[in-house]
């Protein structure tokens, strides 16, 4: 069989598919000056390509089977399958029409194809519901997929192949630069284990399949592979909580020291997962970036959501300890939760200026399908075009904020964060305490600046 893996080009925006929002992708237009400089970084750092892509590849080809690669082209085959999302489905199944006005028969994996199959079905012959390897499986020993097709999680995971990115990179480069933590060009995608143990009520990360993970050997070996390939590969461990084990994940360290892999790595975790002597080991092995979810500053609203906040007092110090260590760290909150007005809002993004996390990115709280905080919020839900649920547009009433208002804080939230001297010393790693005070000061200016913009167009300052 000639079998077609499409991953296909976001058409607006910067779109990110694959593991992002779970699967439902997500993506990041522009709004304001701030914004275009980050939707810049974000292409020339997070393009990555589709792991669950190389994995379908990997069982393809090993069942004997041509794989060919595209990103937008029409290549003629005996069957197609396409990443599906939510943010960029409309483009998706206009490429699967006319794939299968070509012959080709079509078919759809990936959560939104899986969530919400009905969007999919009718521009496609089969539509995979669940993690897709148990369903390719059948399809390369002959089975022909049609309508619905049911696909039972992986429960050993070292019984999958190792993802083929030979067949699926189609002239991705990665660079790494002396001074970036991060490669141009991304990296490459690896999972320790799926699926999440923890029970935030709106994250879509965990709706598919319960948490399984690899086995130490299994992981190395696809290590050694990607280092035999690849000059030092920058690997992105896309495992929702990487340290979830910490002895695991000394192991891992461990033999990754021990065969001498010549790698970098970042991953993204909880915070309460992670200590200094973690964090050592970490960078040792090849950490350069550490990613994690404060999400919000309140306590009360995290715990309404199902998620265990983090001490702060422990979040400071390992921001700071990684400052200090060379890891770059990259800090996620959610801005719109149930009880968030303007004041909490302004809360966490002041939290967030002052933890001083080298990076952050916010997002508005979105209700994804299959959520239990979807199930919460379904009938204030308004937006009925699927595709803004982008993670950056309001898209349900909220109780204490109107849609311009959490846009125009989202807007602040990267104004504060990303206008201010203090990141631009965080990013420069300038530590002496002197030189942070006086930068501390030009902070005080700068936001009353932003105040004055802020009263101006909304007549209150984004502060608490
Ligand atoms: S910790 Fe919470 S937000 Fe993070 S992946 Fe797990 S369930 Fe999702």
């Amino acid at each position: 069989m000639r079998i077609v893996l499409a991953d296909l080009d976001g058409t607006d925006g910067f779109v990110s598919k694959d593991t992002v929002a779970g699967g439902f992708g997500s993506r990041f237009i522009p709004f304001s000056r701030v914004t275009r400089v980050i939707y810049y970084m974000k292409r020339r750092y997070h393009e990555m390509p589709s792991m669950q892509m190389a994995y379908l590849a990997a069982i393809a080809s090993t069942a004997g089977h041509e794989v060919l690669w595209t990103r937008d082209e029409f290549i003629d085959g005996d069957v197609a399958i396409v990443l599906s999302s939510l943010v960029d489905f409309r483009h998706e199944i206009a490429w699967a029409d006319a794939m299968r006005t070509r012959g080709v028969r079509v078919g759809f994996i990936g959560l939104a194809a899986s969530k919400i199959p009905d969007i999919f079905a009718e521009h496609a012959d089969f539509v995979i519901m669940g993690e897709p390897e148990s369903a390719m499986r059948r399809l390369v020993q002959g089975e022909k997929l049609s309508g619905l097709c049911e696909s039972e999680p992986i429960e050993n995971l070292n019984t999958l192949p190792f993802p083929r990115w030979d067949l699926v990179l189609d002239g991705y480069r990665q660079r790494s630069l002396s001074f970036s933590a991060r490669a141009v060009g991304g990296g490459f995608p690896l999972q320790t284990s799926r699926g999440c143990r923890e029970f935030c009520t709106y994250c879509p990360h965990r709706i598919l399949a319960g948490y399984r993970s690899r086995s130490i050997q299994s992981v190395i070996n696809e290590l050694e592979q990607l280092c035999d390939r690849f000059r030092r590969p920058q690997v992105k461990f896309r495992d929702p909580v990487f340290t979830e084990d910490r002895d695991r994940c000394l192991a891992i360290c461990d033999e990754i020291q021990a065969r001498g892999l010549d790698l970098r790595f970042e991953c993204e975790t909880r915070l309460d997962r992670v200590d200094t002597d973690l964090l050592d080991k970490m960078y040792k092995a090849g950490l350069r970036v550490l990613s994690f979810g404060v999400e919000s500053v309140s306590a009360e609203s995290l715990s309404r959501v199902g998620r265990r906040p983090v001490p702060e007092a422990h979040q400071r110090s390992l921001v700071e300890y990684c400052r200090r260590r060379g890891i770059l760290t990259a800090a996620f909150y959610i801005l719109g939760l149930l009880d968030d007005d303007w004041t909490s809002i302004s809360a966490t993004i002041d939290f967030a200026c002052d933890l001083g996390s080298t990076l952050a990115q916010f997002k508005l709280l979105t209700p994804y399908p299959g959520t239990p905080f979807w199930k919460q919020v379904e009938p204030l839900v308004y937006e009925k075009d699927w595709q803004k649920f982008d993670g950056f547009t309001p898209t349900f009433k909220h109780p204490n904020l109107t849609a311009t208002e959490l846009k125009f804080l989202l807007g602040a939230a990267y104004t504060h964060f990303y206008m201010r001297p203090s990141y631009l010393a965080n990013y420069l790693k300038i530590h002496n305490t002197h030189v942070r005070q006086v930068i501390g000061k030009m902070d005080d200016k700068v936001i009353a600046l932003h105040a004055h913009y802020e009263i101006q167009h909304m007549s209150r300052p984004v502060t608490c």
